[in-house]
């Protein structure tokens, strides 16, 4: 091992910092956060380290003193009870003698960038305290221990802090209860995977302390299942917040339907029953009743049960129903959000929402036929500035062309319809009000779709960026909105 890690407590103990630009100012604000009482040495300050300076002596603590001087020996020697000394000059001779006199001493010593000329060398840090993470290379290769700290910092949850101070305030009743160490462990482990963890995260601190203090009282007869509402996104599993990876990898039963993609499946947890509830599923489809229920039983058995959706559950997902149900058992649940198909489909098709030019609001449709008929408040949609974005909408995609030009769209208002949007399948046809279907019907386009209608759709040409490479498929519509190369017609 190269160097030992440490976590050094640095409450109310002294740190000479030497150099007063930006690079002393990074570490002093490190060692202030760790609560040292902080002597800076240098010719002069940046602007930052001033401000910090006037404020700490506004507040009257008196935690940070500058003294204006070149660095010499004596600035060390007058600070015996010193701990650490960090040498943060541009001057790399300089450096080397603070440290040499630090070392001198006995003090901790740190050069910035030059390990060999120190004792003490600082990780890179992922911060959720009383939970700490420090990461180093030993300064043989800081871009890896970078890219490390980044995966770091998605892994885990922004409130494992809250997590970890929670777990410090039932140490002791914890450690009282159970003698064992291993029973201890087995205790532990339950909370930090699983429901109390997860109020934790969710900020419910009153309701994690409730159900660890009953978890302790009782710990046979503990078993409170969940739920999380997951979007699962419009399909691209990068597309997956933390949260909903998170919970995936937790999950006893996830309930999933047709829309999430099968790559976004694979993320579940292994050994976690999967149950697909599509409302296409073989010659019984699921009903929503159904689902409701069967959420309601798994939870109650105990299970942290994931009901995974396509995009987000808040959006033509019927996710609003799903929840009622658990609220009336008093289930306790969760929503993640996840990216709509209307935002993941913009995204990936170069074609913006919003645009000062074009668009300053959006509406999102769900545009299926009911009977043949699509009974909506036409004249609303046809306002100018606008850009309309139809859910479900393949089906009746002659009837909202149709309507729309009928209420006072202008047959030329530019028109998509994307499918298996943000997959590496995603199709973009670009059309009008007046050529969108008959472009569509041409190449065949299966569900799931989206229609996106507007001035906003002209960007497109300008702005696509995603699945650009050779595809037998691609060449469907050319500029002029002509069908060529149609992979019918090969
Ligand atoms: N809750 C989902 C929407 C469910 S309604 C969400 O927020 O995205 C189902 C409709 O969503 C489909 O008919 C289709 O219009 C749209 N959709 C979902 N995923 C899609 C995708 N990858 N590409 C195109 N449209 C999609």
């Amino acid at each position: 091992m190269d160097y030992l890690p440490l976590f050094h407590n640095l409450k109310g103990r002294r740190v000479v910092v030497v150099g007063g630009g930006e690079i002393a100012l990074r570490k002093v604000r490190l060692v202030q956060e760790a609560g040292a009482l902080i002597t800076l040495v240098a010719k002069d300050f940046c602007p930052d380290l001033l401000d910090m300076h006037s404020s700490d002596s506004k507040q009257g603590s008196n935690r940070l003193e500058l003294i204006t001087a070149t660095y010499e020996h004596k600035h060390l020697l007058q600070y015996p009870d010193a701990v650490l000394v960090i040498a943060a000059t541009n001057d790399a001779e300089l450096n080397r003698l603070v440290s040499e006199h630090a070392q001198g001493s006995n003090m901790l010593s740190n050069v910035v960038d030059d390990p060999g000329f120190s004792t003490v060398i600082f990780p890179s840090i992922v911060d959720r305290s009383p939970i700490q993470v420090a990461i180093s290379s030993g300064g043989d290769a800081p871009v890896l221990v970078r890219l490390l700290r980044t995966r770091f910092e998605s892994l885990l949850p922004a409130g494992m802090a809250k997590l970890g101070s929670l777990a410090g305030s039932f140490r002791e009743r914890v450690k009282a209860k159970f003698a064992n160490g291993a029973d201890r462990k087995a205790f532990w482990e339950e909370v930090f995977y699983g429901p109390i963890a997860e109020q934790a995260y969710a900020n419910n601190l009153d309701r994690a302390e409730q159900l660890l203090t009953e978890k302790l009282a009782n710990t046979e007869e503990f078993k409170t299942g969940e739920v999380y509402l997951v979007g699962g996104g419009p399909g691209d599993p990068d597309l997956l917040t933390f949260k909903a990876l998170r919970l995936m990898q937790q999950a006893d039963i996830v309930l999933y339907d047709r829309l999430v993609s099968k790559e976004v499946l694979n993320l579940v947890r292994r050994d976690a029953t999967r149950i697909y509830v599509g409302k296409t599923a073989g010659d019984h489809p699921v009903t929503q009743d159904n689902i409701n229920q069967k959420l309601v039983d798994y939870a109650l058995e105990g299970n942290r049960v994931v009901r995974l959706k396509g995009g987000d559950p808040f959006i033509f997902g019927r996710g609003g129903e799903e929840i009622e149900t658990l609220a009336e058992h008093n289930i306790p649940f969760q929503v993640v959000p996840g990216i709509t198909a209307a935002s993941g489909c913009a995204s990936y098709a170069g074609i913006p929402l919003t645009h000062r030019d074009h668009a300053q609001s959006v509406r999102f449709i769900a545009g299926h036929l009911r009977s043949g008929k699509m009974d909506l408040n036409w004249a609303e949609l046809v306002q100018p500035n606008q850009t309309l974005v139809f859910y479900m909408g393949l089906n009746g995609m002659e009837t909202i062309c149709q309507q729309l030009k009928q209420h006072g769209l202008d047959a030329t208002t530019p028109a998509a319809l994307i499918e298996k949007g943000t997959s590496d399948r995603q199709q973009v046809f670009v059309g009008n009000l007046d050529s969108l279907p008959s472009i569509v019907r041409t190449a065949g386009a299966k569900a799931p779709t989206l229609i996106i209608v507007g001035h906003v759709v002209s960007l497109h040409d300008q702005l696509a960026w995603f699945n650009q490479s050779e595809n037998p498929l691609h060449g469907v519509i050319n500029k002029n909105n002509e069908i060529q190369n149609s992979a019918k017609d090969k």
